[in-house]
């Protein structure tokens, strides 16, 4: 690539990827691997750096999402795919003709990949550093498994909790409460419970208690409620600010972005992966969307 003076680069590139998450850095070991002129865009951070210890991944018995993501650039990089570690801002334009902007310069590339993932939002509570990611959970697919006959406390704010708790019930563990947190759930939600023979608290969390281990959590009014593990998911929020003035299309909520079955948005050109678009978020899942995603392109790119 030619070198980025102030105003950019004057290069057409092939592709920016924006976001070296496992999906933008698949997509950039197959883009890179068709020796197509590449630049990820890539800031520290996203989902897969606070992965402890992936398990599902194939080929990998366990990995952590630090490893997983170093290993990746490193391979995208041996492939000659220019990494420049600054966050972008903007990308206005359209198909053969994005402009993408980042730290103050323009780059201009024929196709975008977005694949910058989401922020987790975690709850307030005291001490759960502590135990995020080992007894403190926010995803039932990626960690569910880890909570096998153990005794387990599902804190949500929504009644979307119960039927995680009931899915948790018939998978994972036999000893789950659920609790309300800060709202009051309807009768007909408290029967399905009581049928299901899983236990209901309501009241606001404060803080995770346990020296070495969670053994359980105190509530605001002073009750103890034990538990050794939690699932407690508290959304996300997308980093898709920079695709405001391209504004492709949304799902039903406004939220998730919409795409074609390779990762196409509506706005043509523009390829959008992982926790951004649709569909369930895993590591493996946003990797497999890269991978298509860069297929796509290259068949555009060659015309066949
Ligand atoms: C605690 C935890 C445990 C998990 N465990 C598993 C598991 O066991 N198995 C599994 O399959 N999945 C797991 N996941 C889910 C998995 O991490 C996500 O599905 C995955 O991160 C999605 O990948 P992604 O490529 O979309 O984005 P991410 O991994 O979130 O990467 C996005 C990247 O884009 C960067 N970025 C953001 N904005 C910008 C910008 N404007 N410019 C440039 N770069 C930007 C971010 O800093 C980040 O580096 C877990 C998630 C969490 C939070």
């Amino acid at each position: 690539m030619e070198q980025a003076d102030s105003a950019g680069s004057r290069e057409l590139l092939d592709c920016i990827v924006i976001g070296g998450g496992p999906g933008g850095l698949q997509a950039c070991i197959h883009l890179g691997r068709y020796n197509f002129r590449v630049l990820l865009f890539h800031t520290l951070g996203g989902r897969t750096l606070l992965a402890k210890h992936i398990e599902n991944y194939l080929g990998l018995p366990v990995v952590s999402g630090p490893a997983l993501l170093e290993t990746g650039l490193a391979q995208a990089k041996n492939f000659g795919v220019a990494v420049e570690n600054v966050r972008v801002e903007r990308v206005t334009g359209h198909e053969g003709q994005f402009e993408v902007l980042a730290s103050g310069k323009t780059y201009r590339s024929r196709y975008v990949i977005a694949a910058s993932g989401a922020k987790e939002t975690l709850a307030p509570f005291k001490n759960l550093h502590r135990y995020f990611g080992h007894s403190y959970y926010t995803c039932m697919i990626c960690d569910g498994y880890r909570t096998t006959g153990k005794k387990l406390l599902v804190i949500d704010r929504t009644v979307n909790g119960v039927r995680m708790s009931i899915g948790m019930k018939q998978m994972y563990t036999r000893d789950v409460t659920f609790l309300a947190h800060g709202f009051t759930l309807a009768p007909v939600y408290r029967t399905l419970l009581e049928d299901e023979g899983i236990g209901l608290i309501e009241g606001r969390p404060e803080e995770l208690l346990g020296e070495t281990k969670l053994e359980g959590v105190r509530m605001a009014d002073g009750r103890v409620i034990p538990c050794e593990v939690i699932l407690g998911w508290g959304g996300i929020t997308l980093n898709d600010e920079y695709l405001g003035l391209l504004d492709p299309e949304r799902d039903a909520d406004g939220f998730k972005i919409v795409t074609n079955s390779s990762g196409e948005s509506s706005i043509p050109g523009l390829f959008v992966l992982g926790s951004l678009r649709t569909g369930h978020s895993q590591a493996i899942i946003s990797a497999g969307q890269g991978a298509e995603a860069a297929i796509a392109i290259s068949t555009r790119i060659v015309e066949l």
